[in-house]
């Protein structure tokens, strides 16, 4: 068997399968063997070559020779008091992301990221005060799905059951990557989970919104919100200040009106910054005409910002306000503080 022509080891996962099957005749290996090697890839996660059991010795030294397995791997794992667990992925070059598995009575929901840093600066946010070093491929998103859904298992023997990508990074600022893992995750080759469990949340890219629109993907898509007026948005999110709110509405009216899913808002409640009945209405005035529910999030103070939690009597009203108007809103009591997993804090910090 011939090595293909060029050396330079390739990562396999990023080898589109009908290149692979040309690699693999050009070999001289009959057409199931590119099956096989893409169910372990995809659906048995294989992490090396050498787990391929199926394929022959020849074979295995033939893949070695010539491509890699870019696999993640757990470098760190914290378990909060709520059961949390927070885990620092070493990615093949070097660089780190995390990613967060929340256990709550009737979902396991693992929480990815989707690139190393962010360029976005959310004023908030800890992994906005960190540099963005790059997009993460499919297969490193996926794995993040893999590896957390195996900790669901052996933590507490209950299926991974929801994925929302909220972790480091902005997803949208990596569309292709994002939409080709979320493609792996819910194929029948890879973990066959449904999109209806799979929630990927921006901090408002109206173009790429609409472009999901035009997808028609079948995921959900939350927008992190955070304030209703764009002078008190371009404040927390300088993204608002060339995505304003109203190019906002009228992608998410779009993305609406193509794939028929309902939109969620995170709103984080900032202490004196957005938390008034003003904002409420403000909040209601921007979400009224877009089919959609309000997570409203407590807010877990960074030391990069001064920003506080608001106050519990604070908090009720807010939400009474939206309800008595007809929203549907969820309040989202936040998890893994104690070991900075909870959202917004997550930055790599070596424990
Ligand atoms: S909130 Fe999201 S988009 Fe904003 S800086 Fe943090 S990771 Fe980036």
């Amino acid at each position: 068997m011939e090595a293909v022509k060029t050396r330079v080891k390739q990562d396999i996962r990023k080898i589109k399968p009908e290149q692979l099957n040309t690699f693999l005749a050009e070999a001289g290996e009959k057409p199931f063997r590119a099956r096989q090697i893409q169910e372990w890839l995809w659906k048995k996660s294989a992490g090396s070559f050498d787990e391929m059991s199926n394929l022959s010795l020849k074979t295995r030294d033939w893949l070695k020779e010539n491509f890699v397995i870019n696999a993640v791997q757990v470098a760190q794992q914290q378990r909060s008091s709520d059961q949390t667990i927070k885990s620092m992925f070493r990615l093949h070059d070097g660089h780190f992301v995390e990613g967060v598995l929340i256990p709550t009575e009737t979902r396991m929901t693992a929480c990815v990221s989707s690139q190393v840093g962010c360029s976005l600066t959310c004023k908030f946010c800890a992994t906005g005060y960190m540099e963005r070093k790059r997009n993460l491929e499919a297969a490193e998103i996926y794995d993040q799905v893999v590896l957390i859904s195996q900790q669901a298992e052996e933590n507490y023997g209950i299926p991974l059951s929801n994925i929302v990508y909220m972790g480091m990074g902005e997803p949208l600022l990596n569309y292709a990557n994002v939409l080709q893992s979320v493609d792996h995750i819910t194929s029948s080759e890879g973990l066959g989970m449904s999109p209806k469990r799979i929630t990927v949340s921006t901090a408002g890219i109206a173009k790429m919104i609409k472009k999901l629109g035009d997808d028609d993907v079948k995921f959900n898509l939350a927008l992190s919100l955070h304030a209703a007026n764009d002078t008190k948005r371009n404040q927390i999110m300088p993204i608002n200040e060339t995505n304003t709110l109203k190019a906002l509405q009228e992608a998410l009216l779009y993305f609406y009106d193509k794939t028929k899913n309902r939109l969620t808002f995170e709103y984080i409640v900032f202490y004196n910054f957005n938390d008034t009945l003003e904002d409420a209405r403000e909040l209601w005035e921007f979400t009224k005409r877009i089919p959609s529910k309000v997570n409203i999030i407590e807010y877990n103070p960074i030391s990069e910002a001064t920003f506080k939690n608001t106050e519990t009597d604070r908090l009720e009203q807010f939400a009474a306000f939206l309800e008595d108007k007809g929203v549907t809103v969820n309040i989202r009591r936040s998890r893994g503080k104690d070991i900075d997993a909870a959202c917004g804090q997550l930055a790599i910090k070596q424990k």
